[in-house]
């Protein structure tokens, strides 16, 4: 019986300092690139901000939304 409430309490002092050692931020919120989190951008012409996967880039390298993507300044 001492044999197991010490293994609880080696098991739970574990469990302890591995909650305090692990990092308590998640990683980097925007960084996108998996699964249903998607970064968004902004519509340089118009301000719209929308999904990147729905955004496009002109030769400037600025954000334009579908509407303004084929338009120049
Ligand atoms: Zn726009």
């Amino acid at each position: 019986m001492r044999l197991i409430l010490l293994a609880i309490l080696v098991v739970l002092a574990g469990l302890i300092i591995w909650s305090l050692l692990k990092p308590s931020s998640p990683p980097a919120p925007r960084g996108g690139g998996k699964g249903d989190y998607e970064p968004m951008v902004r519509c340089q012409r118009c301000g719209v901000n929308l999904p990147q996967s729905q955004a496009s880039r002109d030769t400037d390298g600025n954000w334009r939304c579908p509407a303004h993507r084929h338009e120049n300044d």
